[in-house]
């Protein structure tokens, strides 16, 4: 029974005013958010006049105004014009960011990356992205934030974190570790620290100052007890790669999930379809909305180089993947608020998909409840129905109709929380 419940309960019973039942006495009355259309994720069509009710932390009923009442004591929330979506999901971020050029950063102490960490996390959540999936952090901070987050001390999206990112000695990649040993370690690790997720950086990187994006450091025994070992503690494993030759092993191990995808054969694209095999695909750091961000952070004229070298294939690669049905979740490898073409790195990836291919009804999809299927929390987010956690944006018009509605984000719930309301109420 939710802390709501429980409180009306007692006040019927003993007919006492003042109950104490924390965290959740701010979500004492139920709220309903009336007269908005929520859209559909399953292609039918969306429910015009809605009422939705939010309970503690999560939805309790949806439908029609005329056949969903609303108890005498909500809190209402007129949503009148407005499109209600599920937060949004982006499965690859870094809260600790650091490219080629931010001068600034270099040196930072670890208290002040913490606390920037956590301002990106604010940030993301105001910007309607509700869950995301860390790739890759430094030093256990992640473990912090999400603590604190998840404690309630801080607002910020629900994080699914991979710890820090493994690599042998001079990969893609934060904790250099090298042989079959010391990789079964170094995933150990991470499982101890509370991660999800295990991160391998088996091919080389834009960022890389030294080697190539298709280089494929991994030996096999590392590759395969690297995955067995994830697997064994029930954690799954995505390899950032532009190598073929690299996710073509990795595949066959049975990794779960690729990032980036610069160079994807066709043959390939056809193996991780079959398998189910998940690619988040970041597309917007090859294209040339990032080259503001680039330009703003001063990177040198090499990085930009590399980044201008893969666009094209990165981007041949997306659309093939789309073409060949291919398990797609966003992710945008930018801070999920950084500016990018006019709207956020979230909502332009988003864009990018539609426009290589999905409809916006698919690029929605691969921005809410494929994430979640992928996180394996898909009974919990990713979509509005009684039962799921009420993580909630609204928007202007129909993203299932056009996904270019996602620039018009006013109002960000997560948990049942109102965390932003740009409506003059
Ligand atoms: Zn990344």
């Amino acid at each position: 029974m939710s802390c709501a419940s429980l409180i009306r309960r007692a006040l019927v019973s003993l007919g006492a005013v003042a109950v104490a039942c924390a965290p959740a006495t701010a979500f004492a009355r139920v709220t309903a958010l009336v007269g908005g259309n929520v859209v559909d994720l399953s292609g039918k069509a969306p429910i015009r006049d809605a009422v939705l009710l939010v309970d503690g932390d999560r939805i309790v009923a949806v439908g029609p105004a005329a056949t969903t009442p609303v108890p005498a004591d909500a809190e209402i929330v007129q949503m009148r014009g407005k499109w209600l979506a599920p937060g949004l999901m982006n499965m690859h971020v870094h809260l600790g960011l650091n490219l080629p050029g931010a001068g600034r950063l270099y040196n930072e102490s670890r208290e002040a990356k913490a606390l920037r960490m956590l301002d990106n996390a604010q940030k993301s959540l105001q910007s309607g992205v509700t869950t995301i999936r860390l790739t890759g952090e430094d030093g256990g901070i992640d473990f912090a934030v999400k603590k604190a987050i998840d404690g309630g001390t801080f607002d910020g999206p629900r994080i699914h974190t991979a710890g820090e990112s493994l690599v042998p000695t001079g990969g893609h990649g934060k904790l250099e570790v090298d042989g079959p040993a010391a990789f079964a370690k170094g995933v150990r690790e991470q499982a101890k620290r509370g991660a999800t997720w295990i991160k391998l950086g088996i091919s080389g990187g834009i960022s890389d100052t030294h080697g190539d994006i298709a280089a494929s450091p991994f030996t096999d025994a590392e590759m395969k007890t690297a995955i067995e070992v994830a697997h064994r503690n029930g954690l799954k494993v995505t390899g950032h790669t532009g190598s073929p030759q690299a996710s073509e092993y990795a595949l066959e191990q049975g990794i779960d999930c690729f990032e980036h995808g610069y160079w994807f054969t066709p043959e390939l694209l056809q193996k991780m379809k079959a398998k189910g095999t998940w690619y988040v695909p970041t597309i917007v750091v090859s294209q040339k909305g990032a080259l503001e961000f680039y330009r703003k952070i001063g990177s040198p004229p090499w990085y930009l180089e590399r980044q201008a070298s893969v666009g094209k294939v990165h981007w041949e690669t997306l659309k093939s993947a789309i073409k060949a049905g291919v398990n797609i979740a966003l992710g945008s490898d930018q801070y999920p608020f950084e500016p990018n073409e006019g709207t956020t790195a979230t909502v332009r990836e988003a864009e990018l998909y539609a426009e290589a291919g999905m409809s916006s009804a698919q690029a929605l999809r691969a921005a809410t409840i494929e994430p979640a299927r992928m996180l394996g929390v898909d009974k919990e987010v990713g979509d509005l129905k009684p039962g799921y956690l009420a993580d909630i944006i609204a928007l202007d018009a129909d993203p299932a109709q056009d996904i270019r509605a996602l620039r018009s984000i006013s109002f960000v719930m997560k948990g049942g929380k109102t965390v932003r309301d740009d409506a003059v109420r």
